[in-house]
């Protein structure tokens, strides 16, 4: 299989990797400053092989990968207009390189599942940045099991995800999406715009910081923060793809913002490029 892929992949020098904070899946059909940074970065890239999407909304008992050709759309939220439930994004899925990573990481057993799809994770963010929706697609799960009550620590998903770093020399284009502030029981859910809170922004700032500092070790320790990294993240669900994207950089890569700002109070949009 490896080989394989070696052949029918184009060696393409290093691809960026991106983390997306996709934040409300109203984003999808708004037209405002961080939408308009996602359309303006897709002009920007170069055009992937395939698209692995980390996604938030994909919490599994061990970790897998969508290894199907034509893969659904999933709507995981509720109360949003109707028209949310009508989107499509058509891409195929990339089995072949799903299949790949099943056999890349060794750190643990990457599975496929052929029963889950696109979440608004992949396609709220992709209709924005690959509105075409003729790259291949396929995403990859969070384990997000417990052990004697305690998750996954966030040092093994680091580690797990450094083990895809080879996937950026075959053209794939990795993204983790998330959200690096994201407390849904404080969140506004009536304007989008109002101003945020004073803890969200210094512990956003803190890690933007530490993003700029390549300090990954205080990103993984993030606890270690104090008090405002648990009303961040109070749940670890959309902070880990951060992480993902994070484990893929290079000694001496350069990291650059794309977009930053909050949105519904409690949701830092902090989007940022590595390569
Ligand atoms: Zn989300």
């Amino acid at each position: 299989m490896a080989g394989k892929l070696k052949q029918d992949l184009t060696e393409s020098g290093k691809m960026p990797v991106l983390f997306i904070g996709h934040g409300s899946p109203i984003n999808t059909i708004l037209d405002n400053d961080f939408t308009r940074s996602l359309s303006k970065l897709g002009k920007s890239l170069p055009r992937p092989e395939a698209i692995m999407v980390i996604s938030a909304h994909w919490l599994t008992k061990g970790t897998y990968v969508t290894c199907t050709e034509r893969q659904g759309m999933i709507y995981d939220f509720y109360g949003f207009p109707e028209e949310l439930y009508k989107i499509k994004y058509p891409a195929p899925g990339s089995p072949h390189t799903a299949g790949f990573v099943t056999e890349l990481v060794h750190k643990v057993h990457v599975s496929c599942s052929y029963d889950w799809g696109l979440d608004h994770a992949s396609w709220a963010i992709l209709r924005h940045i690959f509105p075409k929706a003729d790259i291949p697609v396929f995403e990859m799960s969070l384990d997000y099991s417990f052990n004697d009550w305690h998750p996954k620590p966030i040092q093994y998903h680091y580690e797990l995800a450094s083990e895809l770093a080879v996937l950026r020399e075959k053209g794939i284009l990795i993204i983790g999406s998330g959200n690096i502030v994201h407390n849904l029981g404080l969140i506004d859910f009536h304007d989008i715009d109002v101003k945020p809170y004073d803890w969200g922004v210094r512990i956003d700032e803190k890690i933007k910081s530490h993003l700029i500092s390549h300090n990954h070790k205080e990103l993984i320790n993030y606890q270690n923060m104090g008090k405002e990294a648990y009303l961040a993240a109070p749940t670890l669900d959309h902070y880990l793809p951060m992480i993902y994207a994070i484990a893929l950089q290079g000694k001496n890569e350069l990291l650059t913002f794309i977009y930053e700002d909050f949105q519904n109070a409690s949701i830092s949009m902090r989007c940022f490029q590595i390569g």
